[in-house]
């Protein structure tokens, strides 16, 4: 049995119960199975048993009282998975779906991305199974407050920096800092996605969905094409699906289908963002209030978005939220490119399917790094206690996603495996850590 299969064995029989962090290690693994065979030094120095398993994984009760004097308790977790190359960093997921498996699935993804970006940041990620859907302001303070009394320990400016992921926006963010604040008396830039007048970078908010569709935007410019009159769905309504949207249309594309976890909406006329951003980011409500702007337009609850013909796929929503029978669908419907906004939407069998009918596929540790790559640049405005423009911050992203396809492309060509961009993904993503894993030592 070759290294990499060996240590995704042991993967799968000592981590129980975690089925997604076995897929995110097994898609991981099996690129680098050639390039760790053809470089013993690696093996040598244990380097894939070690990047598999987190630095450290934390795990603390948060106790908080609802609207009616009722006292409840979620989990909170934070996994630091690995700070070879720089301090963690990664989101903190709102959501009750939220187990130990899941963090350790989107760590261990982390560490690849953020090393994509060329920036010098670790992996981590955590969040907690508190759900802040139906929750008033007040309950929402009262579980982020208490949430960041235990988690103030282990972060900070140079250790470790979250930002936000699902059910995580300005005013958690914004609650977070604030008793971060209080209880260390600092005013620094330990977690990112800040509001504006407080430490936050322009153009943070943009990020993910703009980087997202710079980067398909090149992809397709290799090819010859563009985003111009192509039918796009995007999949969530979310922050990282409303501004690929943006960015899309932006481009000449038409977004025909957006959804959220109750249903999805269809509007031949190209879905109405502003409409969205209303229901969405002001008004906090359910994807079907779209009808009330749109009547002509449809919603479903049953079926799936990915029946929607498209030529350009953004699944931008959750994980394994695209199965290999949703793909086979968008493959018979003409789908050209697929671009994954959110961290692994598409199951294993989705992306063999892709694959293996030439669509172009790139994964989300490199479509949707632009989200992470902004964050490291709040980080280094806040350093430097200086703020650039939104044009500033949005070019330099820009070229960030254009050097992440390219080295993506060409590391998969250099190592067998051309026109694979989930190969080159990882390769080029363990490359950076493991080099500098060798250079400290067994740590
Ligand atoms: P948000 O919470 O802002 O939005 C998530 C969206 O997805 C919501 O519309 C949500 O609907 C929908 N959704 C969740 N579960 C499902 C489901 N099972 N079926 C259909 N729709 C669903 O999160 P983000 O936009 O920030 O994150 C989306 C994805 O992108 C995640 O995988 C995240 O890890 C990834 N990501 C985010 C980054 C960022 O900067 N925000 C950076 C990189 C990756 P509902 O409201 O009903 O729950």
């Amino acid at each position: 049995m070759s290294y990499a299969n060996d240590v995704l064995q042991h993967v799968i029989e000592r981590n129980p119960g975690e089925p997604e962090f076995h897929q995110a290690a097994r898609e991981v693994l099996e690129s680098l199975a050639p390039l760790v065979d053809k470089n013993p030094v690696y093996h040598k120095n244990g380097i894939l048993e070690r990047i598999v398993e987190p630095d450290r994984a934390i795990m603390f009760r948060v106790p908080w009282i609802d609207d009616s004097g009722h006292i409840k308790v979620n989990k909170g977790y934070r996994v630091q998975f690995n700070n070879a190359i720089g301090p963690y960093k990664g989101g903190l997921r709102l959501h009750p779906s939220v187990n130990l498996g899941i963090l350790k699935f989107l760590g261990f993804e982390q560490i690849f991305k953020n090393s994509l970006t060329g920036l010098p940041i670790g992996g981590a990620k955590g969040g907690s199974d508190f759900d802040p859907k139906g929750k008033s302001d007040t309950e929402v303070m009262s579980f982020c407050q208490s949430f960041m009394t235990e988690l103030y320990r282990y972060v900070g400016k140079d250790m470790d920096v979250p930002a936000g992921d699902i059910g995580v926006g300005a005013r958690e963010i914004g609650f977070m800092f604030g008793q971060y604040k209080r209880i260390t008396g600092l005013y620094e830039g330990f977690i990112t996605g800040k509001g504006l007048p407080y430490g936050g970078s322009l153009a943070r908010k943009e990020a993910t969905g703009y980087g997202l569709v710079y980067l398909m935007e090149e992809l397709l410019a290799s090819k010859g094409m563009d985003f111009q009159d192509k039918r796009v769905v995007v999949s969530g309504s979310g922050n990282v699906a409303i501004y690929a949207h943006e960015k899309a249309t932006q481009l000449g594309g038409k977004v025909v289908a957006m959804c959220d976890s109750n249903g999805w909406i269809y509007d031949e006329e190209g879905v109405d963002l502003d409409a969205v951003k209303q229901i969405k980011e002001v008004e906090r409500k359910r994807i079907k209030e779209y009808l009330n702007y749109r009547p002509k337009a449809e919603y479903h609850e049953d079926g799936s978005i990915w029946d929607v013909p498209c030529d350009i796929a953004l699944p931008s929503a959750t994980q394994n939220e695209l199965c290999a029978e949703y793909a086979k669908v968008l493959i018979k419907n003409g789908v050209v490119a697929v671009g994954e906004g959110a961290n692994m939407p598409c199951t294993h069998g989705a992306v063999a399917a892709f694959q293996s009918a030439g669509v172009m596929f790139v994964p989300g540790k490199a479509a949707n790094a632009g989200g992470v790559a902004t964050s490291a640049l709040e980080m280094t405005q806040n350093s430097m206690r200086l703020s650039w423009t939104f044009a500033e911050v949005d070019q330099k992203l820009k070229q960030i996603m254009i050097n992440i396809l390219r080295n993506t492309s060409t590391t998969a060509e250099k190592y067998g495996f051309k026109g694979n961009f989930v190969a080159g993904a990882n390769i080029a993503g363990f490359m950076k850590v493991a080099d500098a894993m060798l250079a400290h030592g067994l740590v």
